[in-house]
């Protein structure tokens, strides 16, 4: 069996970063206690070593001690927590993607000069909550081209991507907002790390007979890879770590594809390709 792994696949170069930012708290630790606002990244894995090791994932900002450190993700945060978390006595370590602090400092600035705000993305991801949390949760969230019928007419608007959508969403939606909307300023921001993941697997997906998506069930560019994949290959299956590869389903199978979520760790991807290579020794 031949296994093609997508040019681009695994930890995103923000995903990386936070990490990093994340073991190093492990490493260097004085003896304040450090919490995460949330998962830190979407895979399990990685989440679970971390709290082993002791950062504590937490989802309200009144379960932090005194004196301790607060791990700020990629995803960002709304401006107001910033403002919360100030008060308090805790130390901030932002591992905001600076692409997302853009996408805040973009929206931030139009709303301030009286444009109304459109973010498309999905309105429960974390990324897209803090985003309109920069321009007072006013933002229009438009999650499909049919949100676009909902939408009032508005004079003048600035509107901006989760950075993990497809371009062909983007695209879609964007034409019809021109038609909603007299003056609209158009920032797409999706990442480059989305758009390459997004190429290569759609590439590799024509040209294999299953499709292998590794990534955290709850990580939305693992989702967008998958729907992708799943376009071009029937066989495409979503898995969180080797385990849940069952070779069975890999018996006549003759090429093989791999790609990964923006969250995954290479030691993940490896351990899935170690266990397809020992299958086909057996
Ligand atoms: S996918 Fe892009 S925006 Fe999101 S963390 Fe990675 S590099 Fe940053």
């Amino acid at each position: 069996m031949k296994i093609l792994i997508a040019d681009n696949a695994g930890f995103c170069f923000g995903v990386k970063r936070a990490v990093k930012m994340a073991y190093d708290q492990v490493n260097n630790s004085d003896d304040s206690k450090t919490y995460s606002y949330g998962e830190l990244i979407h895979n399990p894995q990685v989440v679970r070593d971390l709290e082993d090791k002791g950062i504590k994932t937490i989802e309200h900002i009144d379960e932090l001690d005194e004196n301790s450190k607060i791990l700020i993700r990629t995803h960002g945060i709304p401006e107001k927590i910033y403002d919360e978390l100030k008060k308090k006595k805790v130390e901030i370590i932002d591992m905001t993607c600076p692409f997302v602090k853009r996408v805040q400092k973009i929206v931030n600035g139009y709303y301030k000069k009286g444009y109304s705000i459109v973010i498309i993305g999905d309105r429960n991801h974390p990324e897209v909550i803090g985003v309109n949390g920069w321009c007072n949760n006013s933002a229009y969230v438009i999650q499909s081209t049919d949100d676009v019928n909902s939408l009032p007419f508005l004079d003048k608007a600035c509107v901006v991507a989760q950075t993990t959508i497809t371009q062909k969403m983007w695209e879609d939606i964007l034409a019809l907002l021109h038609l909603k909307v007299k003056e609209l300023i158009s920032y797409n921001t999706i990442c480059d790390a989305t758009n390459k993941r997004q190429s290569s697997a759609e590439k590799i997906s024509k040209e294999v007979d299953m499709m292998i998506v590794i990534g955290g069930k709850n990580s939305s560019n693992t989702q967008k890879l998958k729907k992708i994949c799943e376009k071009n290959c029937d066989k495409t299956v979503q898995v969180e770590s080797a385990d849940e590869i069952d070779l069975i389903t890999l018996k006549d199978v003759k090429t093989v594809g791999i790609t990964a979520g923006a969250s995954t760790p290479d030691y993940l991807i490896q351990e899935v390709i170690d266990k397809i290579t020992s299958g086909r020794k057996e």
